[in-house]
């Protein structure tokens, strides 16, 4: 099948690669030099314009936030043939995916919302899990693509319905590192070694994915890699605030987890990990973790 990928950053680089064992892949990337590479190491064909990836039956793409696949859209619009289905990996926003869904329906083109979830190191290993709003037909045809990409491959519901779980339990993450971090710190300050720490809150009941694999390395070992951008993380949990405010919910622990991802971005900067609001939790304490 041939597949037009559009965004080889860190997610969509390896996803389009394994794409390509199966699959005749034309890949477009903002910055060319990335797809030129990418062509030479996977044998995969260079799109010269966004335009070329039109030429597929399944068009994916992973871009940042739904404002840059809004913007893709805009470019591939006139060249679109009935029939495609149009993949958005990207965690986006469930209302606006809802928007173009619409929008290429005019086209006779298919959509589903299919973000994913297990980082960069699924993305390499192909274990993503895969979240997908769409019909049950739409979503059969997605799962014969993106089956390359990860295990778990689940119909949420309709249009959105991915997007909108992938932001919620990104939420749900981001509320767990923030609250582990201080209780981590409060032991810290106890007197208690933080290695001593984490052990035993990893064999209790204040086990976590932040405390069991995400805080260690980093408060324990200090190392603090960049493998999630925090830019991403806030973009996500303000999605979801935007979610709760639409439906009149009261949500005051979202409203604060949200409130303190993006203070800790306007400290940390557009390049930080979303870990790093670890050392927003001990600089607000006046310390930090080494
Ligand atoms: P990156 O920042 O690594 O890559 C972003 C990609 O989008 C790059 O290819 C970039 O091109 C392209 N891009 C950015 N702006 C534009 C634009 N205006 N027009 C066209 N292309 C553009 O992001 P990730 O791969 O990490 O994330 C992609 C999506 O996946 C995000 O929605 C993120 O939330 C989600 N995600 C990320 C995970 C992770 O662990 N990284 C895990 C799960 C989901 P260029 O090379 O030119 O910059």
């Amino acid at each position: 099948m041939k597949i037009g990928f559009i965004g080889l950053g860190a997610m969509g680089y390896p996803m389009a690669r394994h794409l390509a064992k199966e699959h005749e892949l034309i890949v477009w990337n903002r910055t060319r030099e990335k797809a030129e590479r990418h062509a030479r190491e996977h044998g995969t064909t260079l799109g010269g314009d966004v335009a070329d990836c039109a030429d597929a039956e399944v068009i994916i793409t992973m871009l940042p936030t739904s404002r840059e696949v809004d913007e893709i859209v805009e470019r591939l619009e006139a060249h679109l043939k009935p029939g495609t289905l149009w993949i958005d990996a990207t965690s986006g926003d469930p209302n606006v995916s809802r928007e173009t869904a619409a929008r290429l329906a005019a086209k006779g083109v298919d959509f589903v919302d299919a973000p994913v979830t297990g980082a960069i190191v699924g993305a390499e290993n192909a274990t993503l899990t895969i979240m997908i709003g769409g019909t049950p037909e739409n979503f059969e045809r997605a799962r014969e693509v993106l089956r390359l990409n990860g295990k778990t491959l689940i119909h949420v519901g309709p249009v959105g319905a991915g997007h909108a779980i992938k932001v919620l339990t990104n939420t749900i993450m981001g509320a767990t590192v923030w609250i582990t971090s201080e209780c981590m710190l409060i032991a810290k300050q106890f007197g208690i070694d933080m290695k001593t720490a984490l052990e035993v809150t990893n064999a209790g009941s204040g086990r976590s994915n932040a405390s069991e694999n995400l805080l260690p390395p980093r408060l324990r070992d200090g190392q603090w890699p960049l493998v999630f951008k925090l830019l991403h993380h806030d973009k996500d949990i303000r999605i979801a605030a935007s979610l709760a405010h639409q439906q009149h919910a009261s949500t005051p622990m979202l409203a604060l987890t949200q409130q303190l991802f993006s203070a800790a971005l306007h400290q940390l900067g557009d390049g930080a990990d979303y870990i790093e609001v670890a050392r927003i939790v001990a600089r607000m304490n006046g310390t930090c973790w080494d």
